[in-house]
Order: C-alpha cells, then sequence, then structure tokens
C-alpha cells in the first residue's frame, strides 16, 4: 500500500527535481517558446514545499493533499503548464476519496486519472507536440496492467513509453501552445512539457521502489 506520506514525499521530490531541471527545461523553452517553463514549474513547486507541512496536517486524505497541490500549481503559475499539471494533481485522487492508503492497482488508476484530466483540459492530441505525446502513449500502457505483472516493472515501462513520446515530439511542428506560431522552425526541438512530464512521473517511479 501506498500512504500519504508517499504523495508528501513525491510531491516535495518533485520540487527537488524541478530545482535541479529549471534550467534545462526552460532553455528547452527559449528553443520554440518564450523560455519559462523551468523557471514557471519552479515557482509552482517552490509554492508547493513552502506550504507542505501544513497541507500535510491539514489534509484528511491524499485526495484532498493531491488537489491543494494542485490548486497551488493553477494558482501560481502564469503559464499553459500551470493549469494542466494543476489538474493532473487536482484530479488524480478524485476516485479514492477518503482513503489514506492505495493500492498499487488503485495508485495506476490515479495517474490514469491524472493524465485524462490533463487532456481534457488541454485538448491536445497525440502529435501536437505537447506534454501529451508523452502523457498519452503511458496512458495506454496503464491500460495494459495485469495483476500477475511486477509493479516495479511496469512502472518502469510506463516511464520509457513517456520518454519515448517526448523524443517523439523532437521532428514534430505545433498545433497547440506557443509553439504553434513557429511552423516549421519548431522542427529539431523537443517539446519542454513532454520532457518535465516524464521526468516528474519518474519520481513516482523512483518512490516505488
Ligand atoms: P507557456 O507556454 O504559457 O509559457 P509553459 O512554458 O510553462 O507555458 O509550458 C509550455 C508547455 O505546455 C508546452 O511545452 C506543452 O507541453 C504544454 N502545453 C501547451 N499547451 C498545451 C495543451 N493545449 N495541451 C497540453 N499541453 C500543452
Ligand atoms: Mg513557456
Ligand atoms: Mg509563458
Amino acid at each position: 500500500y501506498l500512504d500519504k506520506a508517499f504523495f508528501k514525499q513525491s510531491l516535495l521530490d518533485m520540487a527537488k527535481l524541478t530545482e535541479e531541471q529549471r534550467d534545462y527545461w526552460t532553455s528547452l523553452d527559449s528553443d520554440i517558446g518564450d523560455g519559462d517553463h523551468g523557471v514557471n514549474l519552479s515557482i509552482g513547486f517552490r509554492g508547493i514545499s513552502a506550504q507542505m507541512n501544513d497541507l500535510y496536517e491539514e489534509t484528511e486524505d491524499i485526495h484532498s493533499l493531491l488537489k491543494k497541490s494542485g490548486m497551488i500549481l493553477l494558482s501560481k503559475v502564469g503559464g499553459a503548464s500551470g493549469p494542466l499539471y494543476g489538474s493532473f494533481f487536482m484530479k488524480m485522487g478524485e476516485d479514492v476519496t477518503g482513503k489514506n492508503q492505495v493500492s498499487y492497482s488503485e495508485f495506476l488508476g490515479m495517474i490514469k486519472n491524472g493524465i485524462a484530466a490533463v487532456q481534457h483540459r488541454g485538448k491536445a492530441q497525440v502529435g501536437d507536440k505537447t506534454m501529451i505525446d508523452a502523457f498519452l502513449p503511458g496512458l495506454e500502457v496503464l491500460e495494459t496492467y495485469q495483476v500477475e505483472e511486477d509493479p516495479y516493472q511496469f512502472f518502469e515501462k510506463f516511464i520509457e513509453v513517456m520518454k519515448k513520446g517526448a523524443e517523439s515530439t523532437i521532428p514534430l511542428v505545433a498545433n497547440k501552445g506557443r509553439a504553434m506560431r513557429l511552423g516549421e522552425r519548431a522542427i529539431g526541438h523537443k517539446d519542454p512539457g513532454s520532457e518535465s512530464s516524464w521526468m516528474l512521473m519518474d519520481i513516482f517511479n523512483k518512490n516505488l521502489k
């Protein structure tokens, strides 16, 4: 079982990762966007870190901890990624409302719900050169989970597929977000949100072990 402390620790580790990757994610966004992706996420996750101890004490279940964290991303981040990642965390725990521990298969369902929320909010399709190019192939993998599979290896596969999805954005022209304005000049550059999304999900992967 994964408890509320697992999610607290994962959010704190995501905040740490964001500080480490801030300049890299921003540089990807400088190539095809407005050069603020790492900065945006850093502002959001710093907000989460700063409030984490209070959030952990105040919230009665995993869902509210994740929801309040998502609301911080939504309110603090100016860019497109704030509402998208915000929705991910806000919706993630909806089906496990009231619970303080979740099974591995419930956890997979939570990731699926988070991805569905990003899709619903951003309305992007695979091939639009966004984080959906990483998230959606990942979602398809999650749907194939069989109870007899080793959870750790399975989540590893999920991350590998997301990572490949991020690579797949390199040759694309963008149909959503700021990179749209560049037309063919976006070709040859990786979408920043597709890179941050697999790296953030990889924190769950590391913490499962
Ligand atoms: P902004 O573009 O407002 O400056 P960020 O730089 O923080 O915001 O985030 C940009 C990332 O957001 C893009 O790399 C892309 O992955 C993602 N993105 C933008 N629009 C959408 C959308 N409609 N659906 C999914 N992801 C999107
Ligand atoms: Mg940007
Ligand atoms: Mg911006």
